[in-house]
């Protein structure tokens, strides 16, 4: 963003105005966190400020301070679309293509706001007046923090705005671990535990939150976990029959698949769900080093996101998805070796 765009971003922001805020659908940490700081933000501000999800998101988000103001798109779609259409301003985060938002595609392409997009994925849209995009950055909170920055109101991040920032902070950084984890991240999230933030609180309430069937199915993914010889590579796959048989719950498969990137030399991991409502096969893929699996998911699997961590799905059944896969990995050998 230049510094001409901020001014005139500072500039619109200083009249209180309908403002409504959009994350991708199946909105993980990042996504969450960072539209209720923004949405905590903008209300200090004095504007009128709405977050709307295209749909639900796992229970060990449900603890965030604001959470019970997220609109659900899919849940109620009238009311939604009737404050899209009075919203002078339309903040889009953590993604940056409409059709990453599911069934609210057609209403936000029929907008008349104007668009703010706060991103970090890689090959962002021109849909927005306002495009932030730093693909380098560890998480759409981190940008948030930086945006709020440059809006020169820091002395405005309260504990509960640090809450969020620093929740999506942490888990898209695999807790401060994952090579986007920056010496600024670590500033960043200095300050935010400056402000309030309670580390040690957040990560229990995050991540501590194990039922009995999770960890039941967490036995099975790994039972289920191959190798590809040669290949450096592991997979999983979940049926829709394993999800059923222990009470699958959304959320409940989240980080299975970076234990195949666990495993001693893997570079390249995935991990196939079973989706029997939809249609479709999930697919998340992570990778360690320059093997990019954003252009893998591009290419392969209608997805998109990170070099080293994205997504995608498939229409093909379970073990034709996983037949497909293998075919490709071998074709990628000689990169997966070197
Ligand atoms: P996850 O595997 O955790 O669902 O997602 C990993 C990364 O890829 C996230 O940054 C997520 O936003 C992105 N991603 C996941 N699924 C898709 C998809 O279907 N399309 C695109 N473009 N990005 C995705
Ligand atoms: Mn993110």
């Amino acid at each position: 963003m230049t510094t001409q765009e901020i001014a005139d971003l500072k500039k619109l922001l200083d009249t209180p105005t309908d403002i409504v805020i959009v994350p991708h659908k199946n909105p993980d940490g990042d996504a969450i966190g960072s539209c209720l700081a923004l949405h905590h933000f903008l209300k200090e501000k004095g504007h009128t400020s709405y977050v709307i999800a295209p749909n639900d998101y796992p229970d060990f988000l449900k603890w965030l301070p604001g959470e019970k103001e997220v609109i659900k798109f899919d849940q109620e779609i009238d009311k939604s679309k009737k404050i899209i259409d009075k919203a002078q301003l339309i903040f889009t985060l953590d993604f940056n293509h409409f059709s990453r938002t599911g069934t609210m595609e057609e209403t936000l392409q029929n907008a008349s706001a104007t668009f703010a997009m706060i991103d970090h994925h890689q090959q962002p849209d021109d849909y927005a007046e306002f495009t932030y995009s730093d693909v380098s950055c560890s998480s759409t909170c981190q940008m948030v923090y930086h945006f709020i920055e440059k809006l020169e109101e820091t002395n405005k991040i309260s504990s509960v705005i640090a809450t969020c920032l620093y929740i999506g902070i942490m888990t898209d950084t695999g807790s401060f671990r994952f090579p986007s984890t920056s010496s600024t991240t670590h500033r960043v999230i200095a300050d935010l535990i400056d402000k309030g933030a309670e580390n040690a609180l957040i990560h229990q309430q995050t991540f501590d939150t194990n039922s009995y069937e999770r960890l039941q199915l967490l036995g099975v993914a790994l039972n289920n976990l191959t190798i590809i010889e040669g290949c450096n590579t592991a997979y999983i796959c979940l049926s829709q029959k394993e999800l059923d048989d222990h009470q699958f719950k959304k959320g409940d498969t989240e980080g299975f698949v970076n234990y195949g990137l666990s495993v001693k030399g893997i570079i390249f991991a995935a991990i196939f769900i079973e989706h029997k409502a939809e249609n479709i096969i999930k697919i998340s893929l992570r990778s360690k080093g320059d093997f990019n699996v954003n252009e893998f998911a591009r290419e392969y699997f209608e997805g998109g996101g990170h070099i080293n961590a994205a997504g995608g799905k498939s229409d093909k059944n379970l073990q034709e998805t996983i037949a497909y896969f293998e075919d490709i990995v071998k074709k990628h050998q000689k990169k997966l070796n070197s």
